[in-house]
C-alpha cells in the first residue's frame, strides 16, 4: 500500500511534499502487522447486561485489559447511564478516569484493585490521581469517597482545576503530557460536550479515551463551535499515531446500525461494542464539516450527533 502511494506521489509532486506526505501517511500505520509495538490487552466480547436479574449483578464489573489497565463498568441496575471508568497504572502513579454515577462503593472497589496490583507488582504504595473526562455528574458521583483515601489526589471537575493540575496554559489548543512513571499519557482538551472535557491518549496501549465526546451512542453537543474544533483536534492528533481503540464513557447504541436504546434503558442485551476506531472519528469529523457550522441531529451507523 505504501509502495503504491509512493509511486503515485513520485510522479506528481515535489520531493519535499512527498516526504511530508509519506511521513503523515505512514505515521498512523505500522509497517508490519506485528502489533505495532503497542502493549496488547483484551477487551471482553460483551459486558454484563445490567439486568434483568439485578440481584445477580455486581455494582461494577471489573475487566482486566492487561495487568496495568483496568476497565470498570457500572451496572445498569445501579444506574441506567452504565458509565465506564478507566484505571491505568504507571511505575509511580495510577490514574483513574471518572468515578461513576451516584453514591456507590467505587472507592473501595478501586482500592481493592490497587491492593492486588501492589501485591502482584511488589510495590509498597502508589499515588492515585482521580481525574475526569468531564464534569457531568454521571462521572463524578464517587469523588467524595476518594477524597478521604491516602496517597490520593482528586482533580476537581472544573476547568481551572484541570488546567492547573495538568499544566495546560493555552486551553483548548495546548496538548500536554502527563507521566505516570514509564507511562506517558497525552491530555487533549476537547470542550464542546462540556466545557472541561478532555481526551486522554495512552501511548503504551495506543488507546484514546474520549469520554462523552465520542462513544457508541448519543453525542450531546453543548457548544457547537468548540465541539467541531475538538473533533478536528483529535483527528489531527491521531494523524501520526497508532490508535488501537477509541474508548468512550457509555454504550447507547444497539448492534443494529442506526438504532439506539431509549434514554433510561437498564437492560441492553444487544448493545453495541464499546470500542470504536479512528475510522469512526474520521466519519464524525466528516459529518460535522458537512453540516457547515450548524449542527443538526444526525444518526450515523454507530452513533448520533445530538446538538442540545
Ligand atoms: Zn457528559
Ligand atoms: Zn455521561
Amino acid at each position: 500500500m505504501v509502495q503504491t502511494l509512493k509511486n503515485i506521489v513520485t510522479q506528481s509532486v515535489a520531493p519535499v511534499t512527498l516526504l511530508v506526505f509519506l511521513v503523515a501517511a505512514i505515521g498512523a500505520q505500522a509497517p508490519q502487522p506485528d502489533g505495532g509495538g503497542i502493549r496488547p490487552g483484551v477487551l471482553p466480547r460483551t459486558w454484563l447486561l445490567g439486568g434483568p436479574k439485578c440481584v445477580e449483578i455486581p455494582e461494577f464489573q471489573v475487566h482486566e485489559y492487561n495487568e496495568d489497565f483496568y476497565i470498570l463498568r457500572q451496572s445498569g441496575c445501579s444506574n441506567y447511564e452504565k458509565p465506564f471508568l478507566y484505571l491505568l497504572f504507571g511505575r509511580d502513579k495510577a490514574i483513574l478516569l471518572d468515578t461513576g454515577a451516584g453514591k456507590t462503593d467505587i472507592a473501595r472497589i478501586v482500592s481493592d484493585i490497587i491492593s492486588k496490583w501492589l501485591a502482584r507488582s511488589k510495590h509498597k504504595s502508589i499515588e492515585l490521581v482521580v481525574a475526569h473526562t468531564h464534569s457531568h455528574k454521571d462521572h463524578t458521583g464517587g469523588d467524595e469517597m476518594f477524597k478521604s483515601l491516602s496517597h490520593t489526589t482528586v482533580v476537581l471537575p472544573n476547568l481551572n482545576a484541570v488546567q492547573s493540575f495538568f499544566g495546560i496554559k493555552n486551553w483548548p489548543e495546548e496538548i500536554v503530557q502527563y507521566d505516570l512513571g514509564d507511562r506517558i499519557v497525552d491530555v487533549i482538551p476537547i470542550p464542546g460536550h462540556e466545557a472541561a472535557s478532555i481526551a486522554i491518549y495512552d501511548r503504551q496501549t495506543a488507546t484514546l479515551f474520549t469520554g462523552d465526546t465520542l462513544y457508541p451512542g448519543r453525542l450531546y453537543v453543548k457548544d457547537q463551535v468548540q465541539f467541531i474544533r475538538s473533533i478536528q483536534r483529535l483527528v489531527d492528533f491521531t494523524q501520526d499515531r497508532l490508535v488501537a481503540h477509541i474508548l468512550g464513557n457509555h454504550i447507547e447504541n444497539t448492534r443494529t446500525p442506526y438504532l439506539d436504546y431509549r434514554v433510561g434503558t437498564v437492560y441492553q442485551p444487544d448493545e453495541h461494542g464499546l470500542e470504536l476506531s479512528r475510522g469512526q472519528l474520521l466519519e464524525l469529523n466528516d459529518a460535522l464539516h458537512r453540516m457547515n457550522g450548524k449542527l443538526v441531529r444526525m444518526a450515523m451507523r454507530d452513533f448520533t450527533v445530538w446538538p442540545n
